[in-house]
């Protein structure tokens, strides 16, 4: 069964929409099969946005998902991850549709309120990075 990797970043958890984004993905009719809370340390983020190191935006992402405790979640069912990124919305939140979770809570890509894996591969691997085997039911 496929499973995706969820997270609601610092500004989605101060702001209270933890809960939002959970109801949707059960409401969908996928599987919570591992959570947690947790400050997460520089060199769990740099491993997490590995590709995106030497872009500018770089240093201001690790700070932004480093400024506060984020929610690491794993949701498994038919098409988690394609479905997942539809759930989320674009990138940047100003071109997210209304419905998606982007678009209906944010406006700015730097504070865009939740990452969703991008394709099975990177699911795996983040998957693989924020959770033990035995975290995961
Ligand atoms: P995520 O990986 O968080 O689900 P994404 O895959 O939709 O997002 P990426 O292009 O992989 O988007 O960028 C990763 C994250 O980096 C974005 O979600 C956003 O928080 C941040 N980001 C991307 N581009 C910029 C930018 N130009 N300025 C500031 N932050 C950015």
């Amino acid at each position: 069964n496929e499973r995706t990797f969820i997270m609601v970043k610092p500004d989605g958890v101060q702001r209270g929409v933890v809960g939002d984004v959970i109801h949707r993905f059960e409401q969908r009719g996928y599987k919570l099969v591992a959570l947690k809370m947790l400050q997460a340390p520089r060199a769990l983020l740099e491993s997490h946005y590995e590709e995106h190191k030497g872009k500018k935006f770089y240093e201001i992402l690790l700070a932004y998902i480093g400024s506060g405790p984020v929610v690491a979640m794993v949701w498994e069912g038919l098409n988690a991850v394609s479905v997942g990124r539809k759930m989320l919305g674009a990138t940047d939140p100003a071109k997210s549709e209304p419905g998606t979770i982007r678009g209906d809570f944010g406006i700015v890509t730097g504070r865009n309120i939740v990452h969703g894996s991008d394709s099975e591969t990177s699911a795996q691997r983040e998957i693989a990075l924020w959770f033990k085997p035995d975290e995961i039911s």
